[in-house]
């Protein structure tokens, strides 16, 4: 009788567990195209970005559900090709902190790795890593809800873009399987509270640190304005803005090359190269790129909302950044070089 009741308990739990995933839309998941387009786009974001999802802060029921989403993705899309797909389960504050404490790492969150394999016999032992942060809100749930009334403030922008471009780039090689080197892609978790998935990351990494040819950051690439995309860390590799001026040159957009800080007069922009993920990866002297479109009025707020997105921006980004990664997947080992401006 008892063990019947565990089996009746066990399969209302299931039927629960399967109701909840079909009230979302992550049944869409599956309807992309392995090529890089606005649709897909719009269905990634549209999904990470929903009132549902509740911002993605760390520690909360949206993390779990935009971290179920991207896992799902990495296993499904584009198969057969084979890939690895990784959890790294970590801890951080429930808020951000000024010195950190071990003891304030209470609420749990997540980086999600998936790994494409080189098919170069020796080539294949060396690394691109493609990331970005898919948390979002500069805070918990609750303080964000209480800043903010009712309002939700979901960072379509800050970075849900990000994210869609990381599993759209992703999605292309897992079904070209062409790259020479092995291609990674991350999807970080609290990075609003420290940059600390990327942390966690190269203090447990999944692969050879010493191997990684570059790291490339996408975080905020969703509201190209006047065509001006800002892509900072241009000299951390010799000869490194040299070879990537041949892809800027391709595109129409005017690109502000820069090392630490861009050129903008704007204040908020100083060292921007330190405020995101790609500079753990730094710190490790590993050569990185960061793309980015720019603060703007709805920055860390509740406008942050799909709607004001430029989509045609992204997919004008994620192209370059795609012939960036065909590039440096199989051309020569790009040598580090620290950045002095
Ligand atoms: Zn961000």
């Amino acid at each position: 009788m008892k063990l019947l009741l565990i089996m009746l308990l066990f399969v209302i739990s299931c039927t629960e567990t399967n109701q909840k995933l079909s009230s979302n839309n992550q049944i869409e998941l599956f309807n992309t195209t392995s090529e890089i387009t606005i649709k897909d786009f719009k269905s990634h974001i549209g999904f990470l970005a929903s009132d549902e999802l509740e911002g993605r802060a760390s520690g909360t029921f949206g993390d779990e559900m935009a971290k179920d989403y991207i896992k799902k993705f990495f296993e499904n899309a584009s198969l057969p090709t084979k890939r690895t797909v990784e959890i790294q389960e970590h801890y951080v504050p429930a808020e951000r902190k000024w010195n950190l404490k071990p003891e304030d790492m209470t609420v749990k969150t997540y980086n999600i790795i998936a790994t494409l394999p080189g098919n170069d016999p020796i080539l294949k032992d060396e690394y691109v890593v493609i990331g970005g942060h898919y948390d979002g809100g500069a805070a918990t749930a609750a303080q964000l809800k209480k800043l903010s009334g009712d309002k939700i403030y979901n960072n379509a922008d800050d970075n849900a873009s990000g994210t869609a471009t990381v599993l759209e780039l992703f999605e292309k090689y897992a079904s070209t399987n062409s790259n020479k080197r092995t291609l990674v892609f991350i999807l970080f978790g609290g990075e609003e509270l420290g940059l600390l998935g990327s942390k966690y990351y190269v203090e447990n990494p999944t692969i050879n640190l010493n191997k990684v040819q570059l790291m490339i950051n996408l975080d905020m690439m969703g509201r190209l304005t006047e065509e001006l995309l800002y892509v900072g860390g241009v000299t951390s590799g010799e000869g490194f803005k040299e070879q990537l001026q041949i892809h800027f040159d391709k595109t129409d957009m005017n690109i502000d090359a820069y090392s630490n800080t861009p050129h903008a007069e704007d204040r908020r922009y100083n060292r921007l190269f330190q405020r995101s993920d790609h500079y753990n990866f730094y710190k490790q002297d590993i050569p990185c790129i960061f793309f980015f479109t720019g603060i703007h009025d709805d920055y860390h707020r509740p406008s942050d909302e799909i709607d004001k997105l430029n989509f045609d921006g992204i997919q004008k980004i994620a192209n370059l950044v795609d012939s960036i990664v065909i590039d440096f997947t199989s051309n020569s080992r790009l040598k580090f070089q620290e950045i002095t401006e």
